[in-house]
């Protein structure tokens, strides 16, 4: 086993950019020990100073759409420039086999060698707020080793993606063209979500339809009111493979944040998530803390049971419940 890390090293290592220890900083906010998870805060809230100074973006789309090769071709493109990338992929499959679609290793092979990026999947673990801890502690971790520009990629088929748009700044949807049911393909509330959608793969015989597609989104997102940030969502095309569009993409993505930066809603926003991510913590711990009492836990077959057998109504087991673990 590994020589634990103390905090002063954990501290020391990030704010000297040291990847390894920001690996194992990661590997610690992952951990679903309780002591692990002390750490962890402490090293959060000591760290907390040097965290924010970039940009968040959240990327999405359904298997296939093309996520791993934008984000192979986006991320040299945005180190291209000098700036530091990390990527965070939440890797739904993890939870049920075990193994990792990220442990597949032609993934993002380019960007892996690629001296100013860091990519690290991230175990959704085995609930949504394990996603969103997990993820946005990493993401403050990053910040804190001199990332710039953070991308937290999500797989577009469960909930992540709300959890996920809840704390980055940008949130880009991926998209294909020409797959039938475009606009239904999606769930309506990830377009909602949306700052920016791009159509992949907008090359060879595939280039017309991505266009055409760009048309539709395009009118569909003003059908939307427009965000609270005074941002109006765009749609752009791009293709990855041949390296189009994707400066036009990192474009816009700056012009987004030059518009939230000077009316302010840019600090707002994160304030905000910030603020909802504080109650979202006490309601988990409040669930947790409840279901895993032993009182409630001998006791809640039991409540179940009546309720089946017409016993006993729903509401006032409830309560019943709730005022027997608040007077335990
Ligand atoms: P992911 O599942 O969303 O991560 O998708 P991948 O990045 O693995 O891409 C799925 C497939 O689409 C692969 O066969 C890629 O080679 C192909 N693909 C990705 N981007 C492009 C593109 O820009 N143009 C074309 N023609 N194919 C692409």
């Amino acid at each position: 086993m590994r020589k634990r890390l103390s905090i002063e090293e954990y501290i020391e290592g990030i704010k000297s950019q040291n990847r390894f220890v920001l690996s194992r900083a990661i590997t610690l906010v992952e951990s679903e020990l309780a002591s692990d998870n002390a750490l962890a805060s402490e090293l959060i809230e000591a760290l907390l100073p040097l965290t924010g100074n970039s940009i968040r973006i959240g990327i999405t789309g359904v298997p296939g759409v093309g996520k791993s090769t934008f984000i192979e071709a986006f991320g040299n493109l945005v180190t291209s420039l000098g700036k530091k990338l990390a990527v965070l992929a939440i890797d739904p499959s993890s939870q049920r086999t075990g193994g990792s679609i990220m442990g597949d290793k032609t993934r993002m092979e380019t960007l892996g060698r690629n001296p100013l990026a860091f990519i690290r999947p991230s175990p959704a673990g085995s609930s949504l707020g394990g996603v969103s801890r997990k993820t946005r502690e990493s993401m403050l971790l990053c910040e804190a080793a001199g990332f710039e520009v953070i991308l937290i990629e999500t797989v577009g088929v469960g909930q992540s993606e709300t959890a996920v748009s809840n704390m980055v700044d940008f949130f880009l949807l991926l998209m294909l063209a020409g797959a039938g049911d475009e606009l239904q393909g999606i769930k309506k509330g990830i377009m909602e979500m949306a700052d920016a959608v791009v159509i992949t793969k907008a090359d060879g015989d595939n280039a017309p339809k991505a266009h055409l597609a760009k048309a539709e989104y395009q009118s569909a997102l003003h059908l939307f009111p427009p965000s609270e940030t005074g941002w109006q969502a765009q749609v752009l095309t791009c293709s990855a493979l041949e390296n189009k569009g994707l400066q036009e993409i990192w474009e816009l993505i700056m012009q987004y944040q030059c518009l939230l930066q000077s009316n302010h809603s840019f600090q707002q926003k994160r304030q905000a998530q910030n603020i909802a991510w504080m109650h979202e913590v006490i309601k988990q711990s409040l669930e947790n803390q409840f279901y895993n009492h032993f009182l409630i836990k001998k006791l809640i077959k039991e409540k179940e049971d009546s309720i089946k057998e017409g016993k006993q109504h729903s509401v006032k087991a409830a309560i019943e419940l709730l005022e027997l673990y608040a007077n335990r």
